[in-house]
């Protein structure tokens, strides 16, 4: 029987590598459902390639013009629009696949729908699980969803990992494999200097702009280390961070016995999508081979916690537990966007988070509304500080 996907996020990078396994399995793989934001002539131009039952867009404008160029190309595909319709295709017994590719907080709502709704959930969007992470994965668990992770970390860990739950007890750790991003080796005084356009330009991964940024002051390990701890259900100190710049193997599980098991392969998203995607199986995903001896070399070495002071704000929110990791993300959030817009300088994003998570008093998460306030709290303290304090930048 084909999967039938819904994908949120259609049309940015997660979406793009999706659809281009995608269309290399037609025999496996239909699409149901498509969703963008605000780029209505991509959308299109997908719709007319998947023809989805569904396509949802994020305001009534933009779907008028969707529909509108739909209808005269004679695609059939249903257009809809606004928060709503994505958590009714998230959910829609016309889908038994998610892929949840959303960026940010955004991808909340729908991936949860997904997992309330018992569907085989292919995450990628990380910050709906570092928000909610045990609300998520109760949801998930009691209806019966399937996890499967899609950031080629967490991916490498699943495969790595034993198959079955009672045999985990023979894991001691986790190690996540990081590259450094583009400032590794930057002297530390200049990177209050730098541009946009220079944050985004990761040396292996071609990636959106808010997780290149976040890949540039490591706020990105910090999530993936708080995504570890949920999925995997491992403490925070069970959770390394190991550089290894030329992001060829993508983690590592560390075992009683002396054992390290890895997952190696070129750097394409492709590769954890198609394994996700035919999971139990495997099949091609259009990834070149992985050539060792060109490549030659592997080296590793410790993270810097001074240069990335986003990844210990990260550990520390974990640790503190709470909403602390809600906070974290959206003040992460709305400061990432600050500098993508110049209207901060880049050391100024772990100042903003540093200073939203010592105003904001932590609480329990024990539901959904806690950690939506928390997220609003953070949203706002981040925003009138970056207002107020030009000083920070
Ligand atoms: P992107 O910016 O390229 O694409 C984001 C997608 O989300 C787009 O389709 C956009 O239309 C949609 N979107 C944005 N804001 C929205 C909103 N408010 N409502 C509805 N839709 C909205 O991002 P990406 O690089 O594809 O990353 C997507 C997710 O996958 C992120 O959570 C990221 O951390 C994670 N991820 C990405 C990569 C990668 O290589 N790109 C790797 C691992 C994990
Ligand atoms: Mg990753």
């Amino acid at each position: 029987m084909k999967k039938r996907l819904t994908l949120l996020g259609s049309t940015g990078s997660i979406g793009d590598s999706t659809l281009d396994v995608v269309a290399r399995h037609p025999e496996r793989f239909s699409v149901y459902a498509l969703t963008a934001h605000r780029n209505g002539d991509k959308l299109v131009d997908q719709c007319l390639r998947f023809q989805p039952e569904a396509a949802v867009v994020g305001d009534a404008a933009t779907a008028q013009q969707v529909a509108g160029k739909l209808r005269a190309a004679g695609c059939k595909t249903e257009v809809l629009h606004g928060p709503q319709a994505l958590v009714d295709v998230s959910k829609s017994d016309g889908c038994d696949t998610v892929v949840a590719a959303i960026v940010g907080a955004a991808g909340l709502a729908p991936s949860l729908a997904a997992a309330r709704a018992g569907k085989r959930i292919l995450l990628a969007n990380k910050e709906a699980l570092v928000m909610s992470g045990a609300i998520f994965m109760d949801a998930a668990h009691d209806n019966g969803a399937i996890l499967l992770p899609v950031d080629s970390e967490h991916n490498a860990i699943f495969q790595c990992l034993p198959r079955e739950a009672a045999l985990h007890g023979g894991v001691s750790k986790i190690i996540l494999t990081a590259s450094g991003g583009p400032f590794r080796t930057r002297e530390p005084a200049s990177l209050v200097d730098v541009t946009p356009e220079q944050a985004c330009k990761h040396p292996n991964w071609v990636m959106g702009r808010k997780i290149s940024v976040d890949s540039a002051t490591m706020m990105n390990k910090g999530l993936e280390v708080i995504e570890a701890h949920w999925l995997f259900g491992l403490a925070g100190d069970r959770i390394d961070v190991l550089i290894h710049p030329q992001s060829v193997i993508h983690s590592m599980v560390s075992y009683a016995d002396g054992s390290v098991l890895a997952q190696l392969g070129n750097p394409d998203m492709r590769t954890p999508i198609a394994h996700a995607l035919a999971f139990p199986e495997r099949v091609d995903s259009g990834v070149a081979p992985l050539d060792l001896a060109q490549i030659a070399t592997l080296s590793f070495e410790k993270p810097d916690y001074t240069r990335f002071p986003c990844l210990a704000l990260a550990m520390k929110a974990l640790a503190a537990g709470g909403v602390a990791s809600a906070a974290l993300n959206a003040a992460n959030e709305i400061a990432v966007d600050a500098f993508l817009s110049r209207r901060i300088g880049f050391t100024a994003i772990a100042q903003v988070v540093d200073a939203v998570l010592n105003a904001l008093p932590n609480r329990d998460a024990s539901s959904l509304d806690d950690v939506l306030e928390a997220d609003a709290a953070a949203r706002r303290t981040a925003a009138s500080m970056i207002d107020t304090l030009p000083a920070l930048a």
